[in-house]
C-alpha cells in the first residue's frame, strides 16, 4: 500500500530502527527492492532522484513506482530524491508520489529556507511529506569521491534546529560524514553530531550515502537517531556482479536472463541492508 514518509518514519521511531530508502531508476531495481521488503514484511521507501532524469524520466518510472507501491503487501512510500526545483517537485506530486526531498543544501541559508518552505506548502496540498537537507553530502552516485576537508560540509546542529523551525519539514537530511557513491577514503561518521542534531531538532534524521559504511557504524548511527538511510551504490553494484557471474558461467542468449540475475543479486543485497537497518 502507498503511504507517506511520516507513517514509515513513525514505524522506525517506534521500533528505534531505521528504514531503507532505495533509488529505483529502472524496473529491475524496483522489483528487487519491493520483493525484499515483502519477504521481510517491512515498510520501505522507493525513490526517484532528479539526477537520474536523463537515463529514466520520472514521467515513465513515476507512475510505475506509484502503481507498484499501491499493489504491494507492505507499506511503501514513493518519494522524490534530491528534488532541485519546484517544477520537478510539482511533477512528482502530480504523479502521486507520497513524499519529496527538496535539496537546497548547496544554496545560501535563506534561499534554502525559502525553496524548502515552498516545497512544504505544495506537498501539504497533496498530503505528502517533505525531507530537506542542510550541510552538504558531497559526491554523486557512480563517482568516487575524495574527502579533502571532511569538517567543511558537516551539518551545524544549531543551524539545523533553526532550519527545521523556519521550514516545517518532516525529516532532516544531515551531513555527518558520509558521501554519495563509492568511498575512496574510509568514511568517518560523527556520532556526537548526530545525537546533537537529533536532540536539537527532535526530527527523524536521514543519512545519505549509506553504501560502504560498516555494519557497526551504520547501527551506531541508527542508535543515535538516524531513521532513514538512503542506500543505492552497493545495491546497484550487486546487480552488476550477478550479471558478470552469470556471463562467466554460461553463454547467455537472452537479455531477460541477465535482467533476472541482476534482480536476484540486488534483492539479496537489499535483504542484507534491510537486516542491518533493522539492527539485526
Ligand atoms: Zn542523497
Amino acid at each position: 500500500m502507498l503511504v507517506n514518509m511520516n507513517e514509515i518514519l513513525r514505524y522506525a521511531e517506534e521500533k528505534g530502527c531505521c528504514v531503507g530508502a532505495f533509488d529505483t531508476p529502472n524496473l529491475e531495481i524496483l522489483m528487487a527492492v519491493l520483493r525484499a521488503a515483502e519477504k521481510r514484511n517491512e515498510p520501505v521507501i522507493i525513490q526517484h532522484a532528479q539526477l537520474h532524469e536523463p537515463e529514466m524520466p520520472i514521467r515513465i518510472i513515476g507512475p510505475i513506482m506509484v502503481h507498484m507501491a499501491k499493489e504491494s503487501s507492505v507499506p511503501v512510500c514513493a518519494m522524490l530524491d534530491h528534488g532541485e526545483d519546484m517544477d520537478y517537485v510539482r511533477t512528482a506530486l502530480e504523479l502521486g508520489f507520497s513524499a519529496v526531498m527538496i535539496d537546497g543544501s548547496s544554496k545560501p541559508y535563506d534561499e534554502n529556507v525559502s525553496l524548502t518552505r515552498e516545497a512544504v506548502a505544495l506537498a501539504k496540498e497533496y498530503g505528502a511529506s517533505v525531507e530537506a537537507e542542510i550541510g552538504i553530502v558531497t559526491g554523486h552516485e557512480g563517482k568516487e569521491f575524495y574527502i579533502e576537508e571532511p569538517g567543511a560540509a558537516y551539518t551545524d546542529p544549531e543551524l539545523a534546529a533553526r532550519f527545521v523551525k523556519d521550514t516545517g519539514i518532516d525529516a532532516l537530511a544531515a551531513s555527518v560524514g558520509t558521501v554519495h557513491g563509492f568511498y575512496a577514503t574510509k568514511p568517518k561518521l560523527d556520532f556526537e553530531r548526530i545525537e546533537k542534531i537529533k536532540e536539537l531538532t527532535g526530527l527523524p534524521l536521514v543519512m545519505h550515502g549509506g553504501s560502504g559504511i560498516s555494519v557497526e557504524d551504520t547501527q551506531r548511527a541508527i542508535r543515535c537517531g538516524i531513521r532513514k538511510i538512503n542506500y543505492f551504490s552497493y545495491m546497484s553494484n550487486a546487480g552488476v556482479r550477478a550479471v558478470k557471474e552469470l556471463l562467466a558461467e554460461k553463454d547467455v542468449k537472452y537479455f531477460h536472463d541477465l535482467a533476472g540475475a541482476a534482480v536476484d543479486g540486488m534483492e539479496k543485497d537489499v535483504l542484507s541492508a534491510m537486516g542491518m537497518f533493522a539492527l539485526e
